[in-house]
Formats: structure tokens, sequence, C-alpha cells
């Protein structure tokens, strides 16, 4: 009976996933259903034999990363649930990656499913960059990054966001020099999680075949310069903007009563993240009130993740910082530097300007800022660049229609910072 059940459910499971063809991540009060380890659905109802209203539209959601494939680096060997040693598998073979459990990667074999250690595997393509990236999403593929590859890369919780998502920083390199990126600081802006997530993709892969990338020694850069990627500051309004998922009264008053959230900027509780670090806080334009955007907060670093970038940046010497934003295609790195500061943060900017093809503006006689790039230049008296991808867009999330362009713009980008610390420091 409970297997007729099950078969059932799944049947159920690939009709709708027909029908819709897309994952639903609002549960909304609706039963969830259960099918294996990664896969589950929504109905409405309160019991699990409730039957699905045809006239709506049944949620599905899928859990965790689409199914990945990766090779055998070394011969590995393989384990049961329990852990008992139960086989080998060879070096150069090629399997699904289904989850990661309990450190252990999840892998296909004969139709079962058996557990073997990461580390024994190289990916080959484990980012989806077209289409948006959940936080959830963003979590696993880091994991999965630093479990396959723990001698070149390491994963940091560097603080938490209100809603206590962790944010993390991977850094990838084995260099004693390093410099950070960071994406999403601005909610609606989380295109350039994608940026960054496909940018570790593809520099790892390169790393460990030790090819060129676009023309860059990966190794050889890497091997000198770490970079910190930082690919989601603001995960929970990230969340908001991307599900609308647990929607407070005052956000909706925030929004001013809009309950469409993708113009959204702020973190979760209305502050403008890219106003609330210190360069020059006090005399920072602001709202009044907490917002959808441009609310600097009660004080410098008042909100968490604004705190935990800062205490993480100041135990560590990056060389450059660099910041995704979106959008209009345009670079700024002027923060009132002066002489040989000002020379060089300017040749960084039009380096970058050069591959992205995005303008550099012109200094402003703007004094104040809340950004944490002007924080970081007038802190470290380092450059901090600020990356504006994509044409330019309304209040509103980039179109994914612009991914390729944007890659193509921006996939050089960490390393050509990282080379251009190494002519800084020979
Ligand atoms: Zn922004």
């Amino acid at each position: 009976m409970i297997k007729c059940i099950g078969l059932l459910w799944a049947l159920i499971f690939f009709v709708t996933m027909t029908i819709y063809g897309e994952a639903y991540a609002n549960e909304g009060g609706i039963h969830e259903v259960l099918l294996d380890d990664r896969h589950s659905f929504y109905i409405n109802g309160k019991g699990k034999n409730s039957i699905i209203n045809t006239n709506e539209k049944p949620k599905l959601k899928i859990k965790n990363q689409p199914l990945a494939n990766i090779i055998v680096e070394k011969d590995s060997p393989i384990f049961n649930r329990e852990g008992t040693l139960i086989g080998e598998i060879k070096k150069g073979n090629e399997y699904i990656l289904h989850s990661i459990e309990n450190d252990r990667a999840v892998i296909q074999l004969d139709k079962k499913l058996v557990y073997a250690d990461l580390e024994n595997f190289k990916h080959t393509n484990l980012v989806n960059p077209k289409k948006n990236i959940s936080f959830h999403e963003m979590e696993y593929i880091l994991r999965v990054f630093s479990q396959l590859y723990p001698e070149f890369t390491e994963l940091k919780k560097i603080g938490a966001s209100v809603e206590e998502r962790p944010l993390y920083a991977l850094k990838i390199g084995k260099g004693n020099h390093e410099i950070i990126m960071d994406g999403s600081m601005h909610a609606r802006e989380h295109m350039t999680t994608n940026v960054l997530l496909e940018m570790m993709d593809e520099y790892l892969r390169a790393y460990v075949e030790g090819q060129d990338f676009d023309g860059y020694d990966v190794r050889h850069i890497l091997n000198q310069v770490s970079i910190w990627f930082v690919p989601m500051m603001n995960p929970d309004g990230v969340t908001l903007v991307q599900t609308g998922e647990n929607t407070l009264p005052e956000n909706i008053l925030m929004n001013n009563g809009l309950l469409n959230f993708n113009r959204w900027k702020a973190n979760i509780r209305g502050v403008d993240l890219n106003r609330n670090f210190d360069g020059g806080w006090m005399i920072t334009k602001t709202s009044k009130y907490p917002s959808y955007k441009d609310y600097k907060g009660k004080r410098a670093f008042s909100e968490p993740e604004t705190k935990a970038l800062k205490d993480f940046v100041s135990k560590h010497q990056f060389k450059s910082y660099i910041s995704y934003h979106s959008s209009g295609s345009v670079i700024f790195y002027y923060h009132h530097q002066k002489g040989e500061q000002l020379k060089r943060d300017l040749s960084l900017a039009k380096k970058l300007s050069d591959v992205t093809g995005y303008r550099v503006m012109e200094p402003t006689g703007d004094t104040g800022s809340g950004a944490s790039a002007d924080w970081f230049i007038m802190t470290y008296k380092m450059p901090g660049i600020t990356i504006e991808i994509a044409p330019h867009v309304k209040e509103s999330v980039v179109p994914i229609k612009y991914w390729d362009r944007v890659w193509n713009e921006n996939k050089i980008v960490g390393l050509l910072a990282a080379k251009d610390v190494l002519t800084r420091y020979r």
C-alpha cells in the first residue's frame, strides 16, 4: 500500500514537472510531499492523502542544485550510507553528483546511491548561471567547491544576516597576496552572484586542469594572489526579491504598499547596505525611514551584514576590492585619492574598462558615502572598485536575457584584478 502511494506520488510528480516545468519556491502554507532526499512538491490540503485541486498549480520544488557531473581524479573507495566500505571506483570515470551528505558525495552507481569522498573528484560544470540562483543553491555550490578542492580553496562563514543566513566567503588560490570581490549587496542585483559563482566554476576548473582561461595562466596567477569571493552579501534581500518568502507587513510598508519586490535593494529591515559603510557616512544622503532603498541606517555598520564584511576585511591585507552591482555598465573607482594612489587606482579601473567595455565614471564632488568601495579606499588606501554590470535597467532585476553578454564582459575580471596585484608587488 505504502509503495503504491509512493508510485502514485512519483507519477503525479512527473506529470506536474512536465506540465509546469519550473520550480516554485514559495510554499505559502501548502502541504509538502517528500519524494526522496532531493525532490518534493507541494499540494493544497492538510494531510498526506489530500487530493490535488487540479484548478490550481501545484507547487513544485527541487531541492539543492540540479544534478552535476563529476570525474574521479584518483581511484576512490565507495561506501554505503552507514559508512561501510563497499568497493572502489576508478580514475577517469564520470558520475552524477546527487547531493552531499555528511561531507560525502552521494553519487549514482548501477542505479543505486553510494557515498564517496568529494576530494577524489573534479567537476566539469557545477553552476548554471542562466537562471536565478537562490541562497540555498549558492550555499550548496560553495560547499561542493570547498570539498572538491580542499588543497586550494577555503570556505568561511564571515557572519550572518539579520535573518541569520550565513554570509560566506570562499577563497580560491594559494597566493599570499589576497584580493576580495563581493556581489548582491543590493538585493535586486542578484545577477552579480551568478557572475561570481560562474567565475569560481571556470577558474577552479582551469586551475585543476592546469589550463589557461581566456589567455590567463590561472595557476600562475592564483598561486601568488588568492581571490576571496563573497557572492551574496544580502541573502535575506535576495530571497525576498526572488521568492517573496516570509514577507512581513513592514516590508510591504517599506515598499510603498507594493507586493512585488523586484525593485528591493535594502536588507530585510530596510537598510541600504551600500549606504551603511563608513566612507563619510555622517554626511551620506539618506531616506528618512527604512525603505526598499537608500536608507543609510541609524549609524555606520549598524547592520550585521556590513559589520561582518568590515570585520573580515580587517583581518586581511586585501590589495584590491571589487564590489559588483547592477546596472548601467559603468565603473566607479574614485573617492578622494591623490597622487600615486590615484594613478594606481585609475590604472586598474582603465584595465577593467578595457575588458568589460564599461565606462569609467568621472570623479564627482560628493564627499560623503556609505558605499563599501569608498569605505575601503578611505580606510585601507587600496583600490576599491564598483562595477555596475548590464545595460541600464530601471528599478528592477536585470533580465536573464543579458546573461551571455554580462558574462563575456566580466569573465576575466577576477584574474585581471589578481594579475594587477602582481604588477604592483613584484
Ligand atoms: Zn547596487
